[in-house]
Protein backbone atom coordinates (compact mmCIF):
# COMPACT_ATOMS: atom_id res chain seq x y z
CA UNK A 1 0.00 0.00 0.00
CA UNK A 2 0.96 3.88 -0.55
CA UNK A 3 2.37 5.67 2.03
CA UNK A 4 0.26 8.99 2.56
CA UNK A 5 1.35 12.36 4.11
CA UNK A 6 -1.01 14.31 5.94
CA UNK A 7 -2.27 17.33 3.79
CA UNK A 8 -1.98 20.49 5.76
CA UNK A 9 -5.40 22.89 5.96
CA UNK A 10 -5.63 26.74 5.03
CA UNK A 11 -4.55 28.07 8.41
CA UNK A 12 -1.80 26.38 8.89
CA UNK A 13 1.14 28.95 8.41
CA UNK A 14 3.38 26.96 6.01
CA UNK A 15 1.03 28.09 3.51
CA UNK A 16 1.58 31.84 3.69
CA UNK A 17 5.08 30.89 3.53
CA UNK A 18 7.47 31.32 0.89
CA UNK A 19 8.86 28.45 0.32
CA UNK A 20 12.97 27.95 -0.20
CA UNK A 21 15.09 26.60 -3.39
CA UNK A 22 16.75 23.46 -3.20
CA UNK A 23 20.05 23.15 -4.53
CA UNK A 24 20.47 20.21 -7.17
CA UNK A 25 22.56 18.20 -4.19
CA UNK A 26 19.83 18.44 -1.90
CA UNK A 27 16.99 17.80 -4.86
CA UNK A 28 19.03 14.63 -5.52
CA UNK A 29 19.50 13.18 -1.43
CA UNK A 30 17.68 10.65 -0.28
CA UNK A 31 15.72 12.70 1.52
CA UNK A 32 14.18 14.40 -1.07
CA UNK A 33 13.74 11.66 -4.29
CA UNK A 34 11.78 9.67 -0.86
CA UNK A 35 9.71 12.77 -0.16
CA UNK A 36 8.74 13.07 -4.53
CA UNK A 37 7.63 9.18 -4.74
CA UNK A 38 5.50 9.80 -0.82
CA UNK A 39 4.10 13.17 -2.88
CA UNK A 40 3.14 11.40 -5.86
CA UNK A 41 1.33 8.43 -4.09
CA UNK A 42 -0.49 11.62 -1.28
CA UNK A 43 -1.65 13.12 -4.79
CA UNK A 44 -3.05 10.27 -6.09
CA UNK A 45 -4.44 8.88 -2.54
CA UNK A 46 -6.19 11.99 -2.49
CA UNK A 47 -7.02 12.75 -5.44
CA UNK A 48 -5.65 15.59 -7.15
CA UNK A 49 -3.93 16.60 -10.07
CA UNK A 50 -1.05 18.54 -8.25
CA UNK A 51 0.37 18.76 -4.51
CA UNK A 52 2.82 21.45 -3.86
CA UNK A 53 5.63 20.39 -0.69
CA UNK A 54 3.94 23.44 1.29
CA UNK A 55 0.49 21.15 1.52
CA UNK A 56 2.41 18.38 3.25
CA UNK A 57 4.52 20.80 5.33
CA UNK A 58 7.76 20.93 3.84
CA UNK A 59 8.51 24.80 3.06
CA UNK A 60 10.37 24.05 -0.40
CA UNK A 61 10.03 24.95 -3.89
CA UNK A 62 8.84 21.15 -5.26
CA UNK A 63 6.08 20.59 -7.11
CA UNK A 64 4.38 17.24 -8.29
CA UNK A 65 1.84 17.16 -10.71
CA UNK A 66 -0.08 14.68 -12.68
CA UNK A 67 -3.27 14.67 -14.66
CA UNK A 68 -4.34 10.92 -16.16
CA UNK A 69 -6.83 9.77 -18.58
CA UNK A 70 -8.18 7.76 -15.66
CA UNK A 71 -8.67 10.85 -13.64
CA UNK A 72 -10.48 12.41 -16.58
CA UNK A 73 -12.98 9.13 -16.94
CA UNK A 74 -15.48 11.02 -15.12
CA UNK A 75 -15.75 13.99 -17.37
CA UNK A 76 -18.04 14.09 -20.70
CA UNK A 77 -15.68 15.08 -23.81
CA UNK A 78 -17.81 18.10 -23.70
CA UNK A 79 -16.49 18.81 -20.39
CA UNK A 80 -13.43 18.19 -21.15
CA UNK A 81 -13.11 20.88 -24.09
CA UNK A 82 -14.83 22.84 -21.91
CA UNK A 83 -12.03 22.52 -19.28
CA UNK A 84 -9.47 22.53 -22.27
CA UNK A 85 -8.46 19.16 -20.69
CA UNK A 86 -5.95 17.09 -21.62
CA UNK A 87 -4.03 14.19 -20.01
CA UNK A 88 -0.62 15.33 -18.55
CA UNK A 89 2.04 12.60 -17.59
CA UNK A 90 3.77 12.76 -13.75
CA UNK A 91 6.18 15.03 -13.61
CA UNK A 92 8.12 17.10 -11.34
CA UNK A 93 8.78 20.92 -10.76
CA UNK A 94 11.54 22.31 -8.50
CA UNK A 95 12.71 25.79 -8.04
CA UNK A 96 10.00 26.70 -10.90
CA UNK A 97 10.02 30.18 -12.64
CA UNK A 98 6.47 31.23 -13.96
CA UNK A 99 5.87 33.85 -17.05
CA UNK A 100 2.48 34.45 -18.19
CA UNK A 101 2.66 33.60 -22.33
CA UNK A 102 -1.41 34.92 -22.62
CA UNK A 103 -2.70 36.89 -19.97
CA UNK A 104 -6.22 36.45 -21.16
CA UNK A 105 -7.94 35.74 -17.87
CA UNK A 106 -9.96 32.17 -18.44
CA UNK A 107 -12.38 31.38 -15.62
CA UNK A 108 -13.60 27.94 -13.99
CA UNK A 109 -13.94 26.31 -10.96
CA UNK A 110 -11.43 25.29 -9.14
CA UNK A 111 -10.57 23.60 -5.52
CA UNK A 112 -7.62 23.14 -3.42
CA UNK A 113 -6.49 20.00 -1.34
CA UNK A 114 -5.99 22.17 1.63
CA UNK A 115 -8.90 23.96 1.04
CA UNK A 116 -11.15 21.05 2.01
CA UNK A 117 -14.20 20.19 0.28
CA UNK A 118 -14.64 23.95 -1.64
CA UNK A 119 -14.54 24.96 -4.64
CA UNK A 120 -14.49 28.30 -6.49
CA UNK A 121 -13.95 30.43 -9.82
CA UNK A 122 -10.62 31.60 -10.11
CA UNK A 123 -9.55 33.24 -13.54
CA UNK A 124 -6.43 32.26 -14.60
CA UNK A 125 -4.01 33.04 -17.55
CA UNK A 126 -4.61 31.41 -20.71
CA UNK A 127 -0.73 30.33 -21.29
CA UNK A 128 2.16 29.84 -19.40
CA UNK A 129 5.70 28.91 -19.33
CA UNK A 130 7.41 27.70 -16.61
CA UNK A 131 11.37 27.41 -16.08
CA UNK A 132 12.24 24.60 -13.15
CA UNK A 133 14.32 21.34 -12.70
CA UNK A 134 13.17 18.25 -12.92
CA UNK A 135 13.70 15.58 -10.41
CA UNK A 136 17.14 14.65 -10.76
CA UNK A 137 18.18 18.26 -11.45
CA UNK A 138 18.43 18.75 -15.10
CA UNK A 139 16.49 21.80 -16.38
CA UNK A 140 13.43 21.38 -17.70
CA UNK A 141 10.80 23.95 -19.80
CA UNK A 142 7.28 23.30 -19.89
CA UNK A 143 4.45 25.65 -22.29
CA UNK A 144 0.70 25.04 -20.77
CA UNK A 145 -2.65 26.11 -21.75
CA UNK A 146 -5.77 25.54 -20.82
CA UNK A 147 -6.21 23.04 -17.59
CA UNK A 148 -2.46 22.52 -17.34
CA UNK A 149 -1.96 26.50 -17.37
CA UNK A 150 -4.24 26.22 -14.42
CA UNK A 151 -2.53 23.63 -12.81
CA UNK A 152 0.66 25.41 -13.42
CA UNK A 153 -0.15 28.36 -11.79
CA UNK A 154 -2.11 27.06 -8.53
CA UNK A 155 0.69 24.45 -7.98
CA UNK A 156 3.40 27.54 -7.94
CA UNK A 157 1.60 30.24 -6.70
CA UNK A 158 1.56 27.18 -2.85
CA UNK A 159 5.48 28.09 -3.64
CA UNK A 160 5.17 31.88 -3.30
CA UNK A 161 2.15 31.57 -0.01
CA UNK A 162 -0.61 32.29 -1.99
CA UNK A 163 -4.25 30.29 -2.59
CA UNK A 164 -6.58 29.83 -5.00
CA UNK A 165 -9.24 31.37 -2.54
CA UNK A 166 -6.58 34.61 -2.95
CA UNK A 167 -7.63 34.61 -6.67
CA UNK A 168 -11.13 33.66 -6.31
CA UNK A 169 -14.07 35.38 -7.75
CA UNK A 170 -15.64 35.38 -3.63
CA UNK A 171 -19.32 35.07 -4.64
CA UNK A 172 -18.21 32.10 -6.01
CA UNK A 173 -17.49 30.11 -3.05
CA UNK A 174 -19.05 27.11 -2.31
CA UNK A 175 -19.17 23.73 -0.99
CA UNK A 176 -18.51 20.92 -3.69
CA UNK A 177 -21.63 19.44 -2.36
CA UNK A 178 -24.00 22.54 -3.33
CA UNK A 179 -21.55 22.80 -6.69
CA UNK A 180 -22.95 19.41 -7.62
CA UNK A 181 -26.85 19.73 -6.39
CA UNK A 182 -27.08 23.19 -7.98
CA UNK A 183 -24.15 24.55 -10.58
CA UNK A 184 -22.60 21.57 -11.98
CA UNK A 185 -24.74 21.47 -15.21
CA UNK A 186 -24.42 24.81 -15.98
CA UNK A 187 -21.76 26.65 -18.06
CA UNK A 188 -19.03 29.37 -16.44
CA UNK A 189 -21.11 32.15 -18.17
CA UNK A 190 -24.25 30.61 -16.45
CA UNK A 191 -23.12 30.61 -13.58
CA UNK A 192 -21.19 34.21 -13.95
CA UNK A 193 -24.56 35.49 -14.95
CA UNK A 194 -27.01 34.08 -11.99
CA UNK A 195 -23.99 35.07 -9.47
CA UNK A 196 -24.20 39.11 -10.69
CA UNK A 197 -27.40 38.88 -11.11
CA UNK A 198 -27.96 40.50 -7.52
CA UNK A 199 -24.27 41.96 -7.30
CA UNK A 200 -23.88 45.58 -5.40
ZN1 LIG B 1 -3.82 23.80 -3.79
Amino acid sequence: MAAVLKIVQAGDPVLRRRARELSVDELRSPRIQTLIELMRDTMRDAPGVGLAAPQIGESIQLVVIEDSAARQRSLSDDELRERGREAVDFHVLVNPKLTVVEAEPVEFFEGCLSVRERIMLVPRAKTVRVAALDERGEPVVRVGSGWYARILQHEIDHLHGALCIDRMDPRSFMSVDQYQRFWSSKTVDQVRAELDATKA
